[in-house]
């Protein structure tokens, strides 16, 4: 728990009278070590300053929104300009069209766009959008996959009703057989195949996908008539500058961005190809700040950023120095630690660790000594990180190894079998 007298401390007392259950969703209390802070003042660059004034390097990054750095000053600029021009209007400004030519420009699947605000409303308009164009009515995921917080994909049963999560039928992100034998089941009323751009479920170590499994998910939306969707919401421009599948050679038809579309600035987008325009075209989608003028012209910025600079193969190389790096300090201080998914946006799990204790701990020391990184969920490499960040956060983790280390070793014998073999927490 944050220090008796910080200022985190005291917001969330507050919190707890005037927020339900102090917090919610994925920042929700409870989900992290207890000594993480819930508040944070300000960021930039690659760190984060907590509402005490902590400073951290932040492999959070929003959980994905910060791609070119907090409060980017190119990016913001724009944001800034054309808020003193008008954000919020009674239609949208020229920058929309602008922005739709970029993004199609760039994303090879792409023919159009349209924009929303949050990552869930672009995989609700794809889910949508799918039935529109197929008549039909079965969706297709992945089970564990993330796709938004509202009653159709929420992780939690709580005010979810049957009727809510029907005609859906869940297949195992990989493996072809499960989809075969899901597309069998959803029989002449499939509408969507969903897919993640790789397997990135929370708690479980995450996975590339398998290019079999993307073509035959391809295939069997050909057979059928359904349209296939990738949630790049997470995954978007950190893997390819075009949609992240093209780099196995599978083109969806739908796509659906947020997260780091603008850098921050609230927009998402769902992209399509010329097949499913019609019905695109055809659905009611809308909402009070869909059109604001200020985060497109911050989205503009972001992705000439995309293009025209060298950030995404900084980034990846940044990467592959933290993965060796970290391998090799966990390895020198005895800890099976794995480390999965694409360099730039990793997982960290602790070998016989099943409810995550040794990676509370050392995710804990790591914040100690200024370095932010989640204990069960993938983290995120920024543009904005550097050489000499990278070189600190292996320093740190050498701190936290062998701290964690130590714990385990002043242990009583009963103690640390508990330790090491704990139950549920
Ligand atoms: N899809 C994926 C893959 C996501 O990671 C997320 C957000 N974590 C969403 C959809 C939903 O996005 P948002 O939180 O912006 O609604």
């Amino acid at each position: 728990m944050s220090p008796a007298n910080s200022r985190d401390r005291e917001l969330r007392e507050r919190a707890a009278a005037v927020i339900p259950g102090g917090m919610y969703g994925h920042q929700s209390v409870g989900l992290l070590p207890d000594d993480y802070p819930q508040f944070f003042e300000r960021g930039e660059g690659a760190h984060l300053w907590d509402a005490d004034g902590n400073r951290y390097l932040d492999y959070m990054c929003a959980y994905g929104p910060n791609l070119f750095g907090y409060a980017h000053p190119e990016i913001d600029a724009a944001f800034v300009r054309q808020l003193e021009k008008g954000d919020t209007l009674t239609g949208p400004t020229g920058l929309m069209v602008e922005l739709a030519e970029a993004l199609t420009r760039m994303v090879s699947h792409a023919d159009w766009a349209i924009f929303c605000k949050n990552g869930t409303d672009a995989t609700t308009m794809a889910l949508t959008t799918a039935r529109a164009h197929t008549k039909r009515r079965i969706v297709i995921r992945a089970k564990g996959a993330y796709h938004g917080a509202i009653p159709w994909c929420t992780p939690r049963p709580a005010g979810v009703i049957e009727s809510d999560r029907a005609f859906q039928v869940f297949c195992d992100y990989n493996d072809v057989g499960s989809l075969e034998a899901a597309v069998a089941e959803a029989g002449d009323d499939l509408a969507a195949i969903f897919a993640a751009p790789f397997k990135h479920d929370a708690f479980i170590d995450q996975a590339e996908p398998d290019p079999a499994y993307a073509r035959r998910a391809r295939e069997l939306a050909d057979r059928t008539g359904a349209l296939l969707i990738v949630d790049e919401v997470r995954a978007g421009f950190r893997l390819s500058r075009d949609c992240s599948w093209s780099r196995i050679g599978v083109q969806p038809d739908l796509s659906t961005w947020g997260k780091c579309v603008a850098n921050g600035h609230a927009l998402s987008v769902m992209l399509g190809n010329d097949k499913a325009r019609a019905a695109a075209a055809s659905i009611y989608v809308t909402g009070s700040f869909w059109f604001q003028g200020a985060t497109m012209a911050a989205a503009l910025e972001t992705l000439r950023l995309v293009r025209d600079t060298d950030y995404l193969e900084r980034m990846t190389a940044l990467s592959e120095t933290l993965r060796k790096g970290l391998d090799d300090r966990a390895k020198a201080a005895g800890f099976g630690f794995r480390q999965t998914g694409p360099g730039v946006m990793p997982l960290f799990l602790f070998d016989d660790d099943p409810d995550l204790r040794k990676g509370f701990c050392w995710s804990s020391e790591m914040l100690s000594r200024g370095v932010y990184v989640h204990p069960w969920h993938n983290m995120f490499l920024c543009a904005a990180m550097t050489e000499a960040d990278i070189a600190a956060t292996l320093d740190a983790a050498e701190g936290a190894f062998a701290a964690l280390k130590r714990q385990v070793r002043d242990l009583s014998p009963v103690e640390k079998l508990a330790f090491l073999s704990a139950g549920a927490r």
